[in-house]
């Protein structure tokens, strides 16, 4: 039998509730999943893209591939990615990437064609239209692509705003600049189905979520939460006091790992191979790859922390999978602002500061209080320490990350600006 194409849509910052409800006008979204397999309670392993993708590739969190953070880490050395075993049995792989993920990464392991464009050049411009054209011309069969598309991700500048195309622009295709942005991803969506192979198997992703101003522009939001850093550092407050207060008026990623910024959807969509369903059991980014191969029958020897979820997809019933998670702060260098946590049984998220002293710790049911609005930690320590073992035993202190290692200082203060030109302020 022909070996089938694999296309991997990562949509940067595609929060769950905006594939799964009606919050945007997304008809080809809606098809996948209505005639594929959809997972509901999928987490990623961060808040923050970088470490996200190297979660993805490799199936391991970050404490063990090494990429930590969005700045500074690379891939460690002699892990296997995803994209080299698929090369391994046949395929071509290529990406298309943008935003952080720079080569430097080493997130390019195993791809024959790793190609990084500028943020500007999106599906909506000339690179769109050109795109389609390597899935008629280039792309040379059976092939694995990651397509990262980058429009609902906030464009900084002088007034931060999302992309969002011109034929999405009235509030019919969603009340937020966020969800319009959404809604013309998937008008691109339709373009795209047009020119894939039938024999593609289609996997669509986020790479974590996104905090959306519901009441102002995203502008006007950027800049407050840009004003509540500033406060918040000289008067050493804790971010809480500040998140909590101002959510509703707060954009952005990366500071916590609540379940808008960590809940990505997961959609598995080919009329010959994937039978339709959906799950509520909760699973890991680092589960999706696994998935992905078993589902292709292709025998897998990556010593992964992600596993195969086609029982789930075959109608079985399993287990929740705890979900580890981290937050790396949307700062450099940051790690005072770190958070990590566990989502655990789909039920409880308990978030705690792993570097910094006297973080007040918060705990959530996530049953009664899906917003994670009331912080119980104080009546749970029995649950909570139940927790804390689980965390211990995963040791997740055991690798800090692979640092970067720069030929010159000059290429290092490149990046950094670039990564500041993309928010990581
Ligand atoms: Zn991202």
């Amino acid at each position: 039998m022909k070996q089938k194409n694999i296309l991997l849509i990562v949509v940067d910052c595609l929060r769950a509730d905006h594939a799964y409800e009606k919050k945007a006008h997304i008809p080809i979204m809606r098809k996948w999943m209505g005639q594929g397999f959809s997972f509901h309670n999928v987490i990623a392993s961060t808040s923050t893209t970088t470490p996200s993708f190297a979660s993805l590739l490799t199936g391991l969190y970050p404490f063990q591939n090494g990429v930590r953070s969005h700045s500074g880490y690379s891939l460690k050395k002699g892990i296997k990615t995803f994209p080299q075993l698929l090369k391994e049995k046949g395929y071509n792989t290529y990406a298309e990437v943008t935003g952080p993920l720079f080569k430097k990464t080493g997130l390019n392991r195993g791809f024959d064609e790793y190609n990084y464009r500028n943020e500007t050049e999106t599906v909506h411009t000339e690179w769109g239209e050109k795109l389609l054209e390597k899935f008629k011309n280039h792309y040379k069969e059976p092939w694995f692509v990651l397509l990262h598309i980058w429009p609902p991700h906030l464009i900084e500048g002088l007034f931060p705003r999302r992309i969002v195309v011109s034929k999405r622009r009235s509030r019919k295709y969603g009340k937020t600049s966020f969800a319009r942005s959404v809604s013309g991803v998937d008008l691109y969506l339709s373009k795209l189905e047009r020119v894939l192979d039938k024999n593609t198997l289609i996997v669509l992703t986020g790479d974590h979520g996104e905090q959306i101003s519901t009441s102002l522009s995203d502008t006007a939001s950027k800049r407050i939460r840009e004003m509540s850093f500033r406060v918040r550092k000289k008067l050493g407050l804790t971010k809480k006091h500040f998140v909590k207060g101002i959510r509703e008026c707060f954009v952005g990623h990366g500071y916590n790992v609540y379940d808008l910024l960590v809940k990505v959807p997961l959609i598995f969509y080919d009329k010959k191979l994937v039978k339709k369903g959906k799950s509520e059991c909760q699973l890991r980014q680092i589960d999706i790859l696994p998935t992905v191969v078993d589902a292709l029958s292709l025998k897998s020897d990556i010593a992964c922390t992600g596993k195969s979820a086609l029982g789930l997809m075959k109608g079985r019933k399993e287990k929740n999978r705890d979900a580890f998670v981290e937050a790396v702060g949307i700062i450099i260098p940051n790690k005072d602002e770190w958070l990590s946590g566990i989502r655990a049984n789909n039920k409880y998220k308990y978030i705690y500061s792993p570097y910094k002293e006297n973080y007040e710790e918060e705990f959530y049911n996530l049953e009664k209080d899906p917003d994670e609005r009331s912080n119980i930690a104080k009546k749970n320590q029995r649950i909570i320490a139940g927790l804390k073992k689980k965390i211990k035993d995963m040791k997740t202190e055991k690798m800090l990350g692979e640092k970067m290692t720069w030929k010159t200082s000059k290429e290092e203060e490149e990046m950094k600006k670039k990564l500041k030109k993309l928010g990581y302020f």
